[in-house]
């Protein structure tokens, strides 16, 4: 069972997340861990961290080049894991693939000789559209390895925010199957000029018919393969070359494009090392889709680095299914988001309790503030509490995070890791900022610029990348509290706090309160303009399953948000909805809460989860 010890309140008691409120944590000085920890508190191993030390533990290519593809599959390879499972892919129809290192790194090795084939350059950029199929493993890394820059797609976005991104990135090539291209590249092939060759794997859909006239031209992915060498140079890319172009969720507005460079991979060696805990032996499962930047990271790039057996599950998500694979596949660290742990808690305790995971032995999350609620919901129904950690598609992989080793505080993102420097400033009117030192107030969070996997720009807004940055400070646009052990607390991102008659209310701290009540499974809080106290609290709330919206209920709800948060940062509002708007990477859309609520325009909607 728990491998930790517990000081907190009882099941539905959490208190929420107040830097230092009452001492609430979940200990781990007694815990015997499963395996040792990567990184314990004070340890000299990570005081005397140096990212020229993790380089050293990469193999680099001739000449100081460095290449993302490579140390993912060949350096793994060299060091005695081609035998080793790589990826155990589970179908969405039922069946499932094991393949190695070594035939991973062949199959990528294909890919890389059929792009040169096709006259692909370095530097051209290549977009995946596609299903959580090996093929598109294979392609990414294969991608990499020839220089080639890899842009990834969602598979359940619309033809337009297909075709803008591709436009945007001047994709040249494609790799999608033959259904998603009828349906969604095609229609807007007019809009991708750029676009001549369409890689495609095999969905069992009749292949589409080569466009006519002046279109892309179209290839069937396995025959490119079939004919192609396993044997592959990798290109010499240098580490401050283009590698990755990865749009943001498009939360807070228009969906940005974030360019990475293949010196990216020091950083996600490191994370995976300290903040996942990875060991050799593990078996890694992140839910994340290669779509975005967390399954590229973690869902592709971390866990090959580390030689683990990465588990990829073609299918959506499914509450029961989840818990089979984590049994049945014996995922030993799990990487997951909020919106699927809320889904969990929805589908119950009782389901969870049903399977045993005795190989589990740690769970982590990102993508949005972690509620204290699904921190201790964790400890109950899984045995394990979930680590928060935080970080952006701009920083391109985990920056703060809470690792196994040290006690978390629930609704804590946890410590910034070895090597990264956060602090909490304060903008400026020059556009300066001055570091907030004291512990306890708020402030942006703010990370010393130089590490490796941070954004080299804004696809075509140099202005905005600029604005990014003070100083030595890159400005992350989230609002957050420091407190004196070091913890960092989300408060809101910037775009989201609420000014009311002179409070600063973050929206996490009040819906993370409303997720106590046990009718509530999700809030989104906004706030909304008032002529006496400049902004009022306003929440919407999801209930779960069988509880309905009645006054009684919400009568109930407005006194537990008072009696928890007190009358000045209590919603005035609270509306039950069916559910919240979420992006399709599963975050809720506040500014589209808020939109509506106003009946102002919605804004850029093509991240929208349901959006076409
Ligand atoms: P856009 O920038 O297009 O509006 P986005 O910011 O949601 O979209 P991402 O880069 O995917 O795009 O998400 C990063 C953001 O997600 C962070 O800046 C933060 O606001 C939120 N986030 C990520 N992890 C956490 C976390 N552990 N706690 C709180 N917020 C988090
Ligand atoms: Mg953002």
């Amino acid at each position: 069972m728990s491998p930790v010890a517990q000081e907190g309140p009882a099941p539905g008691q959490a208190a929420h997340g107040v830097p230092g409120a009452n001492g609430v944590r979940i200990r781990k000085d007694s815990v015997p861990f499963a395996v040792e920890p990567n990184w314990r508190p004070g340890a000299a191993a990570a005081s005397a961290f140096s990212w020229q030390a993790v380089r050293e533990r990469l193999a680099g290519l001739p000449g100081g080049g460095l290449n993302i593809g490579f140390e993912a599959l060949d350096r793994p390879v060299r060091e005695g894991r081609g035998a080793h499972v790589a990826l155990h892919w589970l179908g969405a129809e039922g069946g499932e693939q094991r393949i190695t290192y070594d035939e991973l790194r062949r199959l990528a090795n294909r890919f890389a000789n059929a792009v040169a084939r096709l006259g692909l350059q370095r530097g051209d950029r290549l977009f995946v559209l596609a299903p959580r199929r090996p093929e598109l493993y294979a392609a990414i890394l294969g991608a990499l390895k020839a220089g080639v820059v890899v842009s990834p797609l969602f598979s359940a976005f619309g033809p337009e925010p297909i075709a803008t991104r591709m436009n945007l990135g001047q994709g040249r090539a494609l790799v999608t199957t033959g259904g998603l291209f009828a349906r969604k590249v095609a229609p807007v092939l007019a809009k991708i000029p750029s676009l001549a060759h369409v890689l495609l794997i095999d969905d069992g859909s009749t292949a589409p018919d080569a466009a006519a006239g002046s279109g892309p031209a179209l290839h069937d992915l396995r025959a490119l393969l079939a004919a192609a060498s396993d044997a592959f140079d990798c290109v010499p890319t240098r580490a401050d070359e283009m590698a990755l172009l990865h749009f943001t969720s498009g939360t807070t507005g228009r969906p940005k494009g974030a360019v990475h460079v293949h010196e990216a991979v020091l950083t996600h060696y490191a994370t995976g090392f300290y903040a996942l805990d990875l060991h050799p032996d593990d078996i890694f499962w992140c839910t994340a889709d290669p779509g975005w930047v967390t399954g590229m990271s973690y869902g592709v790039i971390a866990p090959l680095l580390h030689g683990v057996t990465l588990v990829v599950d073609e299918a959506e998500f499914d509450p029961e299914r989840w818990y089979r694979i984590l049994t049945e596949r014996e995922v030993s660290v799990w990487y997951t988001a909020p919106t699927a742990i809320r889904m969990l808690m929805k589908a119950g305790e009782d389901l969870a309790r049903r399977f045993a995971r005795p190989k589990l032995r740690f769970v982590a999350s990102v993508g949005e503030p972690l509620n204290p609620e699904a921190v201790w919901w964790g400890l109950r129904a899984l045995g394990l509490p979930i680590h928060d950690n935080w970080w952006q598609t701009e920083t391109g992989g985990i920056m703060v995070a809470n690792a196994p080793a040290f006690d978390i505080q629930p609704g804590s993102m946890g410590r910034p890791l070895p090597g990264i420097e956060a602090a909490v400033v304060e903008r400026l009117a020059d556009g300066g900022v001055r570091v907030i030192e004291e512990p306890g107030v708020q402030g942006e969070l703010a990370l010393a610029s130089g590490w490796p996997s941070m954004f080299r720009g804004y696809l075509n807004e140099e202005e905005r990348y600029r604005k990014c940055f003070a100083g030595r400070w890159y400005l992350s646009g989230d609002m957050v509290r420091r407190d004196a052990e070091g913890c960092f607390w989300f408060v809101g991102r910037a775009d989201d706090v609420i000014k009311s008659a002179g409070h600063l209310i973050g929206p996490f701290e009040v819906e993370s309160a409303l997720m106590e009540h046990p009718a509530v499974v999700e809030a989104g809080v906004i706030g909304k303009p008032d002529a006496l106290l400049g902004e009022t609290v306003k929440a919407f709330v999801a209930l779960r399953p069988g509880r309905e919206a009645n006054e009684a209920l919400l009568r109930d709800l407005m006194a537990h948000a008072r009696k928890r948060l007190g009358a000045a940062v209590a919603p005035k509002e609270i509306t039950v909805v069916p559910a919240l708007p979420h992006t399709r990477s599963g975050k809720i859309m506040r500014r589209l809460l808020k939109a509506r609520e106003l009946g102002l325009p919605e804004g850029d909607t093509s991240t929208m989860e349901g959006s076409a």
